[in-house]
């Protein structure tokens, strides 16, 4: 569950196991940890957003339609990514 309403959120691995953070803390907390979506579970990468309200944004590395929080590709049906990180 994202620790922080209204902030996006995304995984990290730490010692070995997947847990919610949000992308603030992805940035500056766990910033040699693997990330996954916590979707689709594919890898993402996370990249400051230089707008007026600020914060981060994440990335697939590589695009998945079957990722509800990609709503831009999104098929409309939930599927795990192909190269999920386990
Ligand atoms: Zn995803």
């Amino acid at each position: 569950m994202p620790k922080v309403v209204g902030e996006q959120t995304c995984e990290v691995k730490v010692e070995g196991a997947w847990q919610a953070v949000t992308l603030t803390e992805a940035r500056t907390v766990y910033g040699a940890s693997s990330r996954r979506c916590p979707a689709c579970h594919g890898q993402v990468k996370i990249a400051g957003n230089f707008t007026p309200t600020g914060g981060y944004t994440m990335y697939h590395w590589r695009r998945h339609p079957g990722c509800p929080l990609t709503p831009a590709t999104f098929s409309g049906t939930p599927s795990q990514h192909p190269q999920a990180m386990g």
